[in-house]
């Protein structure tokens, strides 16, 4: 007999779920030349397991939740050309606070860039791998379409649940071993705010498919043949089925692999583009230190946080 059944869709959300930020920062590595490699191949572990270092983040500081989205349809149509590109410029038009309630993702991933290029230029082993991981995850964030839209878990349309559904559960079904993650190499941005908003772009004009796939693939599968349970790590889970997935992702034409090629495209060009500019120190002697006594519990006290706790601001579930 079952002894437990749980009946929500996974526990918790998270922006691309944990897989998928391991997973792009992870093939990111393999895109950057044999300078760079020599630092961050042998620390691809760390690079893969603080991809998600901003979502746990988010059960301790209330004020991190602003850099994982932007609800740009809050600013009228596409390509909104009512909101200033231009952060001080926008600050101006609408007041920073209100940039913050409605997300500032593509703001965010320039600072984080502007962080890493000083960690390069300073030569400081930890800081690079630090915010080479957590810039990482703010570009992957940006590249999901549910990222870019208010009715971000469909609670506008009856269609709850589709957040995940994405970014989590299409990829853990399909990437290992559809996908393809063959993509070249990483390439020097010279106008990463440019290039940023571009991607975000897409992304506002992707939701509305997103969206819609998803009701039409709902209206195709029986409502009893949409979920089934699945054993996760002892637990039974209800889940959406495998036909439920397999029939939103063909309708979506690959969508999901697309944008997560293009994530990890980006995220090592930008780890690049900040080598680059901050003068391609050399690296090499930098490839064997290990974390500090301090940093290890610093990294323990932030997943604790998370273990126990509630996300602070907005939580992609609600
Ligand atoms: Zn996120």
């Amino acid at each position: 007999m079952l002894s437990l059944i749980c009946l929500l869709i996974y526990s918790r959300v998270f922006c691309w779920g944990f897989y998928m930020h391991e997973q792009i920062n992870y093939h990111a590595v393999f895109l950057l030349p044999p300078e760079m490699m020599i630092l961050f191949k042998p620390n691809i572990g760390f690079l893969t397991e603080h991809a998600v270092d901003p979502d746990k983040r988010r059960y301790v500081v209330a004020s991190e939740g602003a850099h994982h989205f932007m609800d740009i349809d809050h600013y009228g149509a596409y390509p909104f050309p009512g909101l200033p590109r231009n952060y001080k410029e926008a600050a101006e038009k609408f007041s920073a606070d209100t940039l913050r309630i409605y997300g500032i993702v593509p703001w965010w991933v320039q600072t984080m860039l502007g962080r890493l290029t000083s960690a390069f230029r300073e030569k400081d082993r930890r800081l690079i791998l630090k915010n080479a991981a957590e810039l990482g995850h703010y570009i992957a964030d940006a590249h999901v379409p549910l990222h870019a839209c208010s009715n971000h878990n469909g609670q506008l349309t009856n269609q709850l649940g589709i957040h995940a559904f994405w970014e989590s559960r299409i990829p853990e079904l399909f990437a290992a071993s559809k996908w393809d993650f063959f993509i070249g190499k990483a390439v020097y941005i010279k106008n990463p705010g440019a290039f940023i908003w571009a991607r975000l772009l897409e992304s506002a004009a992707a939701a509305d498919t997103v969206l819609r796939c998803e009701r039409e693939a709902g209206s195709a599968i029986r409502p009893d043949q949409q979920y089934a349970f699945e054993d996760r790590k002892g637990l039974l889970v209800r889940q959406y089925s495998t036909a439920y997935a397999s029939l939103y992702n063909e309708k979506l034409n690959n969508m999901v692999e697309r944008r997560m090629r293009q994530s990890i495209f980006a995220v090592a060009s930008f780890w690049y583009t900040a080598w680059v500019d901050a003068g391609q120190p050399a690296l090499d002697h930098l490839a064997q230190d290990s974390l500090s006594a301090a940093e290890q519990q610093e990294y323990q006290q932030l997943n604790l946080e998370w273990k126990k706790g509630k996300v602070l601001g907005r939580d992609c579930e609600e």
